[in-house]
């Protein structure tokens, strides 16, 4: 089985929980998620609990991904962790998030950088993309995200392309963190559309098998309940989940729906 049918779930657990913190809520995870071998579950902790939960998570069940990380291998970057010096400590590195685009300045380039020293230190990229908004009601959405993926991809080769993850992340439909059930979610329908468009880029630059095989992922206020209408979704791999990712039952039952999906795919297929 390639990859690419694998479901892959993503918590990104952002500026929360201490090391301790972590520790627990791998304990719980660890007694509510079972291996299961057509999804990935990928944990992405803050970067002070990457070490000691790569000791404590078993490997079978989860990976762990950074949350952001500089492209410069190494130098006087006060304050900075380069993509070097996570490998082997990761397998995924998550970049260009809004909140890294928003609050840090990041612009297309910087993003662009650090996708290309992420695949240079041989970790996957989960590079998100997504539009505010401002630029949703003023009907720029493909714009936006057709100059924010292609700028991103700019430095990679076809071999590169093929583990990348894309994130598709409306930046209007990601919770504040403080009552993530209230949020505005995006419409699996129009959520479909995008990751077709997205695949018509991905086509136009590497052609159509990477454009097929590529894992395409909808974060963005999803949760247990709206998990499944997401993971059924033409054109959609997996989900990166963040204020449910921190609330064990929620993000245990974000797996279990893609458990159901995966096994609804499997009685389609059997089928005569
Ligand atoms: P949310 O966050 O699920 O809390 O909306 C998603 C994200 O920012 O990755």
């Amino acid at each position: 089985m390639n990859t690419m049918s694998k479901t892959l779930i993503v918590g990104n657990w952002k500026m929360h929980l201490n090391v301790q913190q972590s520790s627990l809520l791998v304990q719980h995870l660890h007694d509510l998620i079972k291996t299961h071998r057509n999804i990935e579950v990928v944990l992405a902790p803050s970067m002070l609990s990457l070490q000691p939960l790569s000791l404590q998570i078993d490997s079978r069940r989860f990976s762990l991904a950074a949350q952001n990380a500089y492209y410069i291998d190494e130098g006087a970057y006060t304050g900075e962790v380069s993509f070097s010096m996570l490998r082997q400590l990761v397998d995924y590195v998550i970049v260009g998030h809004s909140a890294r685009r928003l609050y840090f300045h990041e612009d297309l380039e910087m993003v662009r950088d650090k996708v290309a020293a992420c695949v240079r230190n041989e970790l996957t990229p989960i590079l998100c993309i997504g539009e505010t908004k401002r630029e949703h009601d003023a009907g720029e959405t493909k714009q936006v995200l057709g100059d924010q993926l292609t700028t991103a991809l700019a430095n990679l080769t076809s071999e590169d392309m093929e583990d990348l993850v894309v994130a598709y992340e409306p930046v209007w439909a990601i919770s504040s963190g403080e009552d993530f059930a209230s949020h505005i979610v995006d419409k699996p329908e129009d959520v479909a559309k995008i990751a077709r468009y997205l695949r018509s880029i991905i086509a136009d630059l590497y052609g159509q098998f990477i454009a097929e095989r590529i894992r395409i992922i909808y974060g963005g206020s999803s949760d247990a309940e709206n998990a499944y209408a997401f993971l059924s979704t033409p054109g959609i791999n997996g989900l990166l989940p963040g204020g449910a990712s921190i609330k064990p039952q929620e993000f245990a039952g974000m797996v279990a729906a893609a458990e159901r999906w995966q096994h609804a795919k499997l009685k389609a297929k059997a089928k005569p």
